[in-house]
Order: C-alpha cells, then sequence, then structure tokens
C-alpha cells in the first residue's frame, strides 16, 4: 500500500467535490479521507498504485459538473499511517483565501423532477437547489463557502433536509443553501401598496393569473429583480416601454423550455446548446417572421434576446402559464439591477402592479448574461449569471496583487493575485450614485473573498471616469499603492491578447464607441502596433468635430452634419436633399455650421461607433437614438450580402480619410445600398491595413465588433486567408472586457 496527497486548486468548493471524491474512492477501493480548506480541495490516498492511478485519471476526467480544476498537485507520501475507510473531514482554515467563487448555476434536471414530484418533500418548493445547481455568488458573504456565511445563514434546517445534508450519498450532502418549505425561505406576493395577496405555491398561481390579465410583475430571481410581463400581450408590453421610459432598446425574453423558444424564432444547433447550457444566458437569435411574440420586444430588430427558465420559481410559474414573457432587470435607468424588495417598492412603484418576493437575501447582485452566437462561436456580450465571477488559471505567479478598475459603461472589475485572475460579473454603466456605490460596493466584495489588498492598480486615462476617480482615491488613501493609467483603446487590444494568451507583437485595430485618447480627444477609430508593454498608434480615423459634445451621441443626424460640414460648403448643405439635413430646419443648420467654424463645444474624435451613427442618419434609418448602440444594430438589419461594392477612403499622413465615402454616400439613397457598402468599407479598411502589416498576428476589439455581420464577414476572409487573427470570444469586446486588458498589461 502506498500514499498519496493530491492538492486541488479551482472551483472546487460548493459543488459536491467531497461527496464526489468519497463515492470515486469507494468505488477505487481506496482507504484515507477528503478534505477543503480556503485553497480548495486535499485528498489522502492510502491504497494499491494502480487504483490511485484509476481513482485520479477518473477525477480528471469526468469532475463533478459544476467543477473546474485549475490545478491537480499528487505528491508521495512516506510513513503515513493505515487507513481503515473512506472519510470526509471537516473543513479546516488556513490563512490564504484563495479558494475560487462558483457563479450561480440554473436548477438542474433532478431539482426539476423533484418540484415535479408529488410524493417529493421539496414538491412545488420554489427554492429548491442541490450541489449541483442554485445561488452561490449571489448568497455569499465571505469564504468559506459555509452556510454560515451566506443569506442562508439564519434558516435552521428541519430533519429531513438535515438528513441530506450529512448524507454522503446524497446529492444535497454539505449543500449549503438547500431548504425546504418547512424550514427555508418562502414567496409572498405583495400588492403594489404592500398588502399580502398570497404565499408559496398560491402566489404563484397568482401570479401566473395576473400575467395572462395583463399586469407587470416585479419577481424575485437569482441576482436580482426582473420584471415580467406576458410577451405576447402588445398592451402590456408597451405600457411597460412607457412606465419605465425605454421606448425602444430591446426585452429579453424568457421562455418556458427549447421547444415554446423554436415556436418563435430559428435557431441554430450551436443556439440550442447554448441556451440549454447549465449557464442558461440570454442568446440572441433570429425571430421568425410572423408570431404572435409583441412588436414592442425588438421594434425593427429581426433578433431577440432568449432564455430559458433557470430558477426553479421560473419553472413553477410556466407551468400555469400558456406563453413567453418578457423578463428585463428591475431598475431605474442608469442604476443597477434592484435586489430588495424595499427599493421596487420605493423606486418602481410607477412600474409595477405586484411583487413577488421570498426573503432569501440576495447578497450579491448579478444580472444576466447575454449571448451571440457568430460563426459557430458563443461570444459574450455581457459577462455575468453562470459565467462570472470568471476566474482564469495564470500560469505564472503575479509578484504583486493587482486590481483593475474597467472602463466608466458597462463596468467590470479584474483582480489578479497569485496563479488567479478573476473577473467580476458585469456592474454597468457609472452613470448614477447608486451605480457607483454598487461599483465601490464589489471591489469591497472581491477584496473581502480573496482577503485581497491591491498593490498595483490599473485604471484608464479618463480623468472623469467614475472608476479613474475611485482608483486615485484608493492611491490617497494608500500612496504605497502603484498607479498605472492605460488607454482605453489599447485595453481593448490587450482584453483580445489576455484572452488568447498572447505576449507578442500584433497589429491591434480597435473601433468603439468612445474613449480618451493620449492626446485628451475622443478616440474610437485607432490602429496599434501593440505588445504587452507598450503599444504606437500609427494610424486612425481622421478626426471629426462632435457637434455639442455628449449630445451628438444621442443624435447620430449631428454627426452626420458635422461629416458634411468638413466635405462641403454651407450653401451647397442647404440645398441638398438628404435625410439628414431634412432633420434640421434651416437656422439649426446655420447655427451648427458656427459652432463648427468657431469650435464651439465640438470635442475632435476618430470614433467609428460615431460613424455608424452618421451613416444611420444619412440611410434615414434614425435620426435620434435612444440606447447606445442602437444605430449598429439597425444598420445590421439592412445589410445585403448581395452588394459587394464599398465606399472608396484614403489613407494620407497615417490617417484613414473618409472624405470620399461621404461625398458618394449622399449620392446613393437606399437605405440597404448604403449600410451594406458602409459595412464592406469598415471591413476593406481592415482588410487594406492587414495587408499593410502582414507579418503582424491581427488583433480586433472594441464595441464595433459585437455587430455580428462585421464580425462574419472579417471570420469568413480572414479564414480563408488563413490570417492570424484574434478577436474577443469569452471577454466582451465592449466595455465589460476592459478591466481584463488593463490587469494584463501589468501581469
Ligand atoms: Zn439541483
Ligand atoms: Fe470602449
Amino acid at each position: 500500500m502506498k500514499s498519496f496527497l493530491i492538492q486541488i486548486t479551482g472551483i472546487v468548493q460548493g459543488v459536491g467535490f467531497r461527496p464526489f471524491v468519497y463515492n470515486l474512492a469507494i468505488k477505487h477501493n481506496i482507504k484515507g479521507w477528503v478534505n477543503n480548506d480556503d485553497r480548495g480541495v486535499n485528498i489522502l490516498l492510502y491504497c494499491l498504485e494502480s487504483d490511485a492511478i484509476n481513482f485520479i485519471k477518473e477525477l480528471e476526467l469526468n469532475p463533478p459538473k459544476l467543477a473546474i480544476i485549475h490545478k491537480l498537485k499528487i505528491e508521495e507520501i512516506t510513513n503515513q499511517k493505515e487507513y481503515k475507510s473512506f472519510e470526509i473531514v471537516e473543513s479546516l482554515n488556513s490563512n490564504n483565501k484563495s479558494t475560487i467563487i462558483s457563479p450561480d448555476m440554473s436548477i438542474c434536471d433532478d431539482c426539476i423532477n423533484d418540484i415535479n414530484d408529488l410524493d417529493n418533500f421539496r414538491y412545488s418548493y420554489s427554492l429548491t437547489n442541490c450541489i449541483n445547481c442554485g445561488p452561490r455568488y449571489s448568497i455569499i458573504n465571505t469564504v468559506p463557502y459555509d452556510r454560515v456565511n451566506t443569506s442562508m445563514a439564519s434558516f435552521e434546517m428541519c430533519e429531513d433536509c438535515k438528513k441530506e445534508y450529512r448524507n454522503p450519498t446524497n446529492r444535497r450532502y454539505h449543500a449549503q443553501p438547500i431548504s425546504c418549505e418547512k424550514c427555508g425561505p418562502n414567496l409572498t406576493l405583495y400588492s403594489s401598496n404592500r398588502d399580502i395577496i398570497k404565499y408559496n405555491n398560491e402566489a404563484i398561481k397568482e401570479v401566473a393569473a395576473l400575467i395572462k390579465k395583463g399586469f407587470i410583475i416585479a419577481i424575485k430571481g437569482m441576482g436580482g429583480f426582473h420584471l415580467i410581463c406576458d410577451a405576447l400581450n402588445e398592451k402590456s408590453v408597451n405600457k411597460l416601454r412607457v412606465n419605465k421610459n425605454r421606448p425602444t432598446k430591446p426585452y429579453a425574453v424568457m421562455f418556458k423550455d427549447l421547444k415554446s423558444i423554436k415556436e418563435y424564432t430559428n435557431i441554430t444547433l450551436k443556439e440550442e446548446e447554448i441556451l440549454s447550457s447549465k449557464e442558461k444566458p440570454i442568446v440572441l437569435v433570429n425571430k421568425k417572421g410572423n408570431t404572435a411574440l409583441s412588436s414592442k420586444i425588438a421594434p425593427n430588430v429581426n433578433h431577440i434576446g432568449c432564455f430559458i427558465s433557470y430558477t426553479p420559481l421560473h419553472h413553477l410559474l410556466f407551468k400555469y402559464l400558456d406563453g413567453p414573457i418578457i423578463a428585463t432587470s428591475a431598475n431605474l435607468k442608469d442604476e443597477p439591477i434592484i435586489k430588495d424588495k424595499d427599493e421596487v417598492f420605493a423606486k418602481l412603484e410607477h412600474i409595477v402592479d405586484f411583487i413577488l418576493d421570498f426573503n432569501r437575501d440576495i447578497v450579491n447582485a448579478c444580472d444576466d448574461s447575454v449571448i451571440q452566437v457568430v460563426r459557430n462561436r458563443n461570444i459574450k456580450l455581457r459577462n455575468a449569471r453562470g459565467y462570472a465571477p470568471t476566474s482564469i488559471k495564470l500560469e505564472n505567479k503575479v509578484e504583486k496583487n493587482i486590481l483593475a478598475m474597467g472602463a466608466n459603461q458597462k463596468s467590470t472589475i479584474s483582480l489578479a493575485f497569485e496563479n488567479n485572475l478573476i473577473l467580476s460579473p458585469h456592474i454597468g454603466d457609472l452613470n448614477s450614485i447608486e451605480s457607483v456605490e454598487y461599483f465601490e460596493r464589489t471591489i469591497n466584495t472581491f477584496k473581502n473573498f480573496y482577503d485581497f489588498e491591491p498593490q498595483i492598480i490599473v485604471c484608464d486615462k479618463h480623468p472623469n471616469y467614475e472608476s479613474t476617480k475611485f482608483a486615485f482615491k484608493l492611491k490617497n488613501i494608500n500612496p504605497k499603492i502603484e498607479l498605472v493609467q492605460v488607454q482605453h483603446h489599447y485595453a481593448h487590444i490587450l482584453s483580445v491578447m489576455a484572452e488568447h494568451k498572447l505576449d507578442k507583437e500584433v497589429l491591434g485595430i480597435a473601433f468603439d464607441g468612445t474613449g480618451y485618447g493620449d492626446d485628451g480627444n475622443i478616440w474610437g477609430g485607432e490602429v496599434f502596433i501593440a505588445n504587452k508593454s507598450t503599444y504606437k498608434r500609427v494610424n486612425h480615423i481622421k478626426y471629426f468635430k462632435l457637434l455639442g459634445g455628449e449630445m451628438a451621441v444621442k443624435e447620430p443626424k449631428r454627426v452626420a452634419l458635422s461629416l458634411l460640414f468638413d466635405n462641403f460648403t454651407l450653401d451647397e448643405i442647404l440645398l441638398m436633399d438628404n435625410s439628414c439635413v431634412k432633420a434640421f430646419k434651416i437656422n439649426e443648420i446655420k447655427m451648427f455650421h458656427t459652432m463648427w467654424q468657431k469650435a464651439l463645444n465640438t470635442p475632435l474624435t476618430s470614433s467609428v461607433g460615431r460613424l455608424f451613427d452618421a451613416i444611420a442618419s444619412f440611410a434615414d434609418i434614425l435620426q435620434t437614438q435612444s440606447y447606445e448602440g442602437e444605430t449598429g444594430l439597425q444598420i445590421e438589419q439592412y445589410y445585403d450580402a448581395s452588394i459587394k461594392e464599398n465606399y472608396s477612403y484614403e489613407i494620407s499622413h497615417n490617417q484613414i480619410d473618409l472624405s470620399l465615402m461621404i461625398k458618394e454616400i449622399i449620392l446613393d439613397n437606399d437605405k440597404k445600398l448604403i449600410c451594406s457598402k458602409f459595412l464592406n468599407t469598415i471591413v476593406k479598411i481592415i482588410e487594406d491595413l492587414s495587408n499593410t502589416y502582414k507579418n503582424l498576428p491581427l488583433v480586433i476589439s472594441g464595441g464595433v465588433f459585437q455587430n455580428r455581420i462585421l464580425l462574419e464577414i472579417l471570420i469568413d476572409k480572414f479564414e480563408k486567408q488563413g490570417r492570424e487573427f484574434y478577436f474577443n470570444i469569452d471577454i466582451p469586446a465592449n466595455d465589460g472586457g476592459l478591466s481584463i486588458g488593463q490587469i494584463y498589461h501589468k501581469i
């Protein structure tokens, strides 16, 4: 007999690792023990060497469903004592908090069976979970992940639950958040004036009836409240739009199951796979032409965000519903998702008719994740529930603890310590006091989880980003901290390099909305020669003026007008029969012209995102936009693959000059033609740049590359050429990926 000590790190706690090891040890005739400490899981094997080999093989090949093994270290131990059995021993505490925290997971098939089984004591229990599913990140106060450190601490298990919790062969063995209707949290349905209407399963039935009648209900989910209404009821969806003051931004739709999704959409196999994965993200899919879905869900857009019910509560609700429901994060504009019922009452009284709450607190809010399948790749647009916190194993240990603060929109933070790189869930736009508080709270949560104190802080160069301001605040409190500012678009390129572990010189093309440039201008159409530690801006979109600064972002017609000013005289413009020109009154055009001439409140930009805005205006698609990215989404809708031409452009003095394009565009007056030729032009620019720097790997990033059509064309083109080409897949191409890029600079 021999003895081996195995140390495993990764996502190995709260995922049923120890009972799994226990059963595997029994199977392979192994004695010894398994325990948890705050680094991970340790196993002592006392057995024949051949049994140990088989045991390890099977463990590596087929670990527990939710586990992710980062590292498995084996050493033989001599002079060990003899063991007569295999045992699970209690958690140990060392002083090193580096256990990786698991994301929340959707309900598993076994638990779905439990809540539908009349003979099971969890029949219809809306907070059923087990070691393979349920909340994790959203209920954890601190590590180690034990019930006392979660929001389940105040609920004492009944005898039935305890029996399962203590039985190593049960899938609820040491599942921290388990409960039943007798001992656990319960559901309460409130009217908007706080009257209690029903409890538990009766509440669910009532909610279903209310949804069918057209009411809007706030329902507590895993990481926050959703606003929910009947997705087939035009009136309800419209009411939600009006009350939420959200005129056109698409809503996500929750379906009972895949079968139901297929009734309303055309999905590919790959989309089917990701929709029904254990993470259950929102997936953007093509909707069918003539469905009963309300046209108000995603006005003028062919695809909709779909997801499958992912908590027991949603599953039970769908038992009493006939069709899909709108499920959008409950929040006020620019504020984070709401996680407490009192906040729903206080802030959303004008929106919701009823509130379905349960008394298990959400400690850490977490939005739904969003994915788009492009050429068989699951491209992440929002990294949150199911995926985040995301942990990435680093090849080498970092010498210092690093904290990266991300951008201001789609905020996320990243941490690096030892061999770990952790990306937080999507926090949101830092445009309100509430969201800035949420941002700071998230930093503290992660510091607390990992006993983490940053020695290096990386942030953006924008002086007015809340994340930058907070970085300086932390530096002020602790002057020993090294503060590093990384240019926005360089960080975008770095995010791809981090994802693909690139550590060499690359050609980086960052096409984006806005970001603070080294010269103080607003960048967003940048071409870099870059490596991990430095970059050179070798080319960029020729600057143009944003009439009225920020206001130009909301009004695409201002960007278009500014580009006209660059290329025509005022008299020529006033005579033009163009949708952009027609969107203004004559005296407005004259006023803007003066502004443009005198450079009054007209910051310079090279943003490709703004070019998309201008095109939407020229093509008579949108003159004002109500949410970020609306013009890009609209331009996609008009793309016609049979149109192969592109507009002309020139490169002079390392600037991409689009004057010729503007002159050609105003001669075209067909939406499809303009949108297709424009997207082809962007592709042509990238291809030409790629050919200029043939020997460098091509890296693209930035919000513009969320555009499905654009990415498809580029993938097809460069794959065919066999070019070394990298883009964001797991790390969002938008500002959600910025913190990973920032941190990679210092790793
Ligand atoms: Zn389960
Ligand atoms: Fe950006």
